[in-house]
């Protein structure tokens, strides 16, 4: 039988990289709802509608409906990439700069609205893996399986920003570290669906775990 696992926490946990693998394993959907909001994100700064000191909500709520979000598998890879507007911006919704707006934009509840109602679509047919920041408490509730995953500030900046490096971003440690602790500050405390571990999730602290125990965890949870 087809389940929904739903996989929270907070931002660089690696969450989506075990995601992925299982998704596959299982021969199951992949959606990283990250990758919405930050699409979200590249739309608004693309339209001039935010920026450092300034965020014209009404102008994006009202650009909402032109917004279309889409995932296509690459053949090659295997992976599914985002589309915005039928332009794949996989790579640009990973920069610092979109990752410095999106939890801003994701706390707009017009935004999450949107997205969310995309989100539970998603997964009609079950056979689902999601990951995102509240997956397990608001998009599918009735998840079979629910994953909340932490791990230190430290452990997740690191991991970014080897990981923006090897991209070839000029970035520093600091800065990463800096917006791996203010995204969490940002998604824990906002008014609609807060970050949080839904009751009925299994909480994994992977800081010491290699991505194969994660992987291998979650598989047996899974099929068990
Ligand atoms: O998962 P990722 O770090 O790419 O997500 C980027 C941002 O999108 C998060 O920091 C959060 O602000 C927002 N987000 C959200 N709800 C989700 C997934 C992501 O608010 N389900």
């Amino acid at each position: 039988k087809k389940i929904i696992i739903a996989i929270d926490g907070y931002s660089s946990t690696g969450k989506s990289t075990v995601a992925k693998q299982l998704a596959k394993a299982l021969e199951y959907i992949y959606v990283d709802t990250g990758a919405m909001y930050r699409a979200v994100s590249l739309f608004a700064m693309q339209n001039g509608l935010i920026n450092e000191s300034h965020f014209d909500k009404e102008a994006l709520e009202e650009k909402l409906p032109e917004i279309n979000i889409k995932f296509v598998l690459n053949s090659e890879t295997g992976i599914a990439e985002t589309f915005l507007n039928d332009k794949n911006v996989e790579r640009d919704i990973r920069s610092l700069t979109v990752s410095r707006y999106v939890s801003k934009v994701a706390a707009f509840s017009s935004v999450r609205k949107k997205l969310v109602e995309q989100q539970k679509q998603m997964g009609i047919n079950r056979g689902i893996v999601m990951d995102g920041r509240d997956i397990g408490t608001i998009v599918f509730p009735d998840a079979e399986l629910k994953v909340f995953m932490t791990a230190t500030a430290k452990d997740r900046a690191e991991r970014r920003y080897l990981e923006l490096k090897e991209k070839g971003e000029d970035v520093s440690y600091e800065d990463v570290l800096k917006n791996v602790v203010n995204r969490d500050h940002i998604d824990s405390t906002r008014k609609d669906s807060p970050l949080r571990q839904a009751e009925d999730a299994i909480k994994i602290d992977n800081s010491n775990l290699t991505l194969q125990e994660q992987f291998d965890q979650l598989l047996e949870l899974a099929t068990d």
